[in-house]
């Protein structure tokens, strides 16, 4: 059993999204805690070569990974180049979302395709690629990002929402398919954290969002990258089909 603070020492982990915001934090953080990281970007180079220069500083190997999430092969050839130049992988951060708004009446084809080829087939693309190596070696963790809008719906965002309750069934499903492996699946449903993507909302969304969390105040990505940690870890070995709030009460 890890120590609390090397929760996940000597393990290998991937994050999609990890240039910024929660992707950012959780690949830092599962540094922090002991794990050689793998991180992944589409666009924010710069920002990309940052992170991995932090989790270097600590000592750990990093490597970096420019793919789209929505392309099946190059979700397999990130997978396959982690094995390959980090050793194995042991756990699978699905991050990596976007958001395309609009309410149902004007949302367009492109708007709906794009969510859902980001935020939902994306997941699916690493979590298939990363299943095969954790049944050969039975051993692994898959944390998935989905949000509290996944569990209650969103006024304007039938994309998103449907992407984000598809990663709660698909992983629960998966939860089932490799449980007898020793495989733990298990989601993280944040609320309204400090990042970019909650920057680029509309103030009057993110106000009322506001209001509705217990604990009076939007929430910090390294508040999700710790559960993150800790349900990648065998500190949760017991726990999977699972999704774990960090909203500050917003869903109560
Ligand atoms: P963010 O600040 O906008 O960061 C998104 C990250 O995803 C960036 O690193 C971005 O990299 C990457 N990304 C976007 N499209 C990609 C693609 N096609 N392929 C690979 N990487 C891609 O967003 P965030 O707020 O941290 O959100 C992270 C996750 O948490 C998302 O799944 C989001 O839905 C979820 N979430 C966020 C909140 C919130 O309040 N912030 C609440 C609930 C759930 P590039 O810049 O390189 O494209």
């Amino acid at each position: 059993m890890a120590e609390l603070g090397k929760l996940v020492e000597g393990k290998v982990a991937i994050v999609t999204g990890s240039s910024r915001g929660i992707g950012r934090a959780i690949a830092l953080k599962l540094a922090e805690c002991g794990a050689d990281v793998a991180i992944n970007y589409s666009k924010s180079a710069d920002a990309a070569k940052e992170v991995a220069a932090q989790i270097e500083g600590m000592g750990r190997k990093c490597l970096v990974v420019q793919a789209d999430v929505s392309s099946f092969t190059d979700a397999q050839k990130m997978v396959d180049e982690v094995v390959e130049k980090l050793g194995t992988l042991d756990i699978m951060v699905c991050n990596a979302g976007i958001n395309k708004d609009g309410v149902i009446w004007k949302m367009t084809e492109e708007q709906w395709d794009q969510v859902i080829a980001i935020n939902l087939k994306g997941y699916f693309n690493y979590c298939r690629a990363a299943a095969p190596v954790f049944r050969e070696k039975q051993y692994g963790k898959i944390v998935n990002i989905a949000s509290i809008n996944g569990l209650r719906g969103k006024f304007g965002q039938s994309n998103y929402t449907a992407a984000k309750g598809g990663i709660i069934a698909f992983t629960k499903t998966m939860a089932r398919d490799l449980g007898n492996k020793n495989i733990n699946c298990n989601v993280v449903a944040p609320g309204l954290i400090e990042t970019e993507m909650v920057a680029a909302m509309d103030e009057a969304a993110k106000d009322k969002s506001r209001t509705e969390i217990i604990l009076g105040r939007i929430g910090q990505p390294e508040e999700v990258a710790n559960v993150v940690a800790f349900l990648a870890s065998d500190f949760a070995s017991h726990i999977t089909g699972q999704t774990l709030n960090v909203d500050g009460g917003q869903l109560m």
